[in-house]
């Protein structure tokens, strides 16, 4: 109900004030009132405008330019499912309004949203059921591992370890650890996949489980898959799928038939929503037949009439995770975007990831060096060429470099099992044009190595402020020069 102040009248002991709504009276105390008017800067629509008109022009975004930013899926995502995420009746929904009686027919499609979206996530992993709680990838994760913790306690297993190759994503051990495990590491074989061998040597009794980023960093996929979930089960452990890199196997390969227990997505990467700026994300987490019991409550289930429910009656539930339901706006751009592409396009999306990284891959290995020599899931990873290093250009120049010639650079220095690495995911929205623009730029760099070293190291000569001292950046962030009032009409 809204707050209607109609009318305000200076009283001996304050101000009385009619809601209009209700037409009650509210007394606010003298010494709550202020008594001067309060200082908000008046401004002009046009002010208004131009001010964040600027501000917005002062950001890089996939909008305004091609981010190869490996392991992130900074790719393209279609208007439409923001549309649709903005229209009223889902945007304007109170979390609190009931189910069914007197609210009940605002909530039924927001709760069809959450159903069904479980059972399109069930058809595209292989999984039993899904939670749309985690509010990102790495929360994800920690949700998995809490339910991976709640299987052995039921089965009275002890475990202590979870294993994780060194190729996995950054915050695969940090998620692991906050569940109260030991982290083993597993090293990578030269062609930077799991060493199975590796594998057999730290496997015992105490390993709860096994956490698999694939295709992993490198922008490889897994071929020992299967033996790796059968080893780990032969100890009662679980296999965990990372499945932030979704992208590269959707529509083709899903994790269920793999051998593994759970599973978690990045919505924001692969399904319409963008991914970094620290926005919100979801990270629905799907788990085989014998796990469904501890997926946190609530869970949305269809009764018999057709309608929808929350059902939170789950004993075994590892409880709530996240407030609410989720991000719900995220969990149904995805929604949008799985029923607009559809199976044929799911598959598409696949296709497009590995050709336009493979593309770059083949393009760019004859002036920086592969890390790996074989064809590569959505992303590749390189190195400045040897010639490079020796006119002391490295890949933090070059990622300056590529700032001057309009692109985000790459993820650089990750990951750690590659010395001085330059990775670079194109994503499946990029044109032909785009990513034969973005070579040339690669090129011209390691061209202007070998000609005007110097230039590189002073790179980006083009923004407001050329090479910053990254460490006294972060720690006396001084954004003086992006003052949003400069950018206002001087009184
Ligand atoms: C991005 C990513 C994550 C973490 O996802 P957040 O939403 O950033 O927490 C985890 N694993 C992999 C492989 C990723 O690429």
């Amino acid at each position: 109900m809204k707050l209607i102040f109609e009318k305000s009248m200076p009283g001996r002991r304050g101000v009385q004030t009619t809601r209009s709504d209700v037409g009650e009276t509210i007394n606010i105390k003298k010494e709550f009132l202020r008594d001067k008017p309060a200082e908000i800067t008046e401004l002009s629509e046009l002010d208004v405008v131009r001010h964040f008109t600027q501000l917005s022009r002062l950001n890089f975004g996939v909008d305004t330019s091609f981010y190869p930013l490996g392991s992130c899926t900074m790719k393209y995502n279609p208007k439409v499912a923001e549309r649709i995420a903005s229209y009223p009746g889902f945007a304007h929904l109170h979390p609190l309004l009931p189910q069914l009686r007197g609210g009940g027919m605002l909530t039924q499609g927001a709760l069809a949203v959450l159903y069904e979206m479980d059972l399109l996530l069930r058809e595209i992993t292989g999984m039993a059921g899904f939670t749309m709680q985690p509010l990102a990838g790495a929360h994800g994760e920690l949700t998995g591992i809490m339910i991976m913790a709640a299987y052995h306690r039921d089965k009275g297993n002890k475990k202590t370890t979870v294993l994780i190759p060194d190729s996995a994503h950054g915050t695969n051990p940090a998620s692991a650890a906050i569940a109260g495990y030991k982290v083993a590491t597993v090293a990578s074989t030269d062609k930077g996949v799991m060493d199975v061998n590796a594998l057999k040597t730290v496997l015992n009794d105490e390993v709860a489980g096994l956490m698999l980023t694939c295709p992993n960093t490198l922008g490889l996929f897994d071929p020992n898959i299967k033996e790796i979930c059968d080893l780990i089960h032969s100890v009662d452990g679980l296999a965990y799928y990372d499945g932030a890199n979704l992208n590269a196997i959707t529509g083709k390969a899903r994790p269920g038939d793999f051998g593994f227990d759970i599973v978690h997505i990045n919505l924001h990467k692969t399904f319409a929503t963008p991914h970094g700026g620290g926005g919100p994300g979801a990270g629905p987490v799907g788990v085989m037949g014998k796990l469904v019991d501890y997926l946190p409550v609530s869970i949305v289930v269809k009764r018999d009439d057709g309608t929808y429910a929350l059902e939170y009656d789950r004993p075994k539930s590892i409880g709530y995770i996240a407030p609410f339901y989720g991000n719900f706006a995220v969990i149904l751009r995805a929604y949008v975007y799985i029923l607009m592409l559809g199976r044929e396009g799911l598959l598409r999306v696949a296709e497009n990831a590995v050709l336009n990284a493979n593309y770059i891959r083949v393009k760019l290995r004859e002036c920086f060096e592969s890390a790996v020599d074989t064809p590569c899931m959505h992303e590749c990873v390189f190195s400045p060429s040897k010639k490079m290093l020796e006119t002391d250009v490295h890949a933090i120049d070059v990622a300056k470099a590529l700032i001057d010639r309009g692109f985000h650079p790459p993820t650089v220095y990750f990951p750690t099992t590659v010395k001085e690495a330059i990775m670079i995911e194109p994503t499946e929205t990029e044109s032909k044009e785009t990513l034969d623009a973005f070579i040339e730029a690669m090129k011209d760099i390691a061209d202007t190595a070998q000609s005007e070293p110097e230039k590189l190291k002073n790179a980006p000569l083009s923004t407001p402020v050329c090479r910053p001292d990254e460490t006294a950046a972060a720690k006396n962030l001084d954004l003086a020069y992006l003052n949003p009032a400069r950018l206002l009409r001087e009184e």
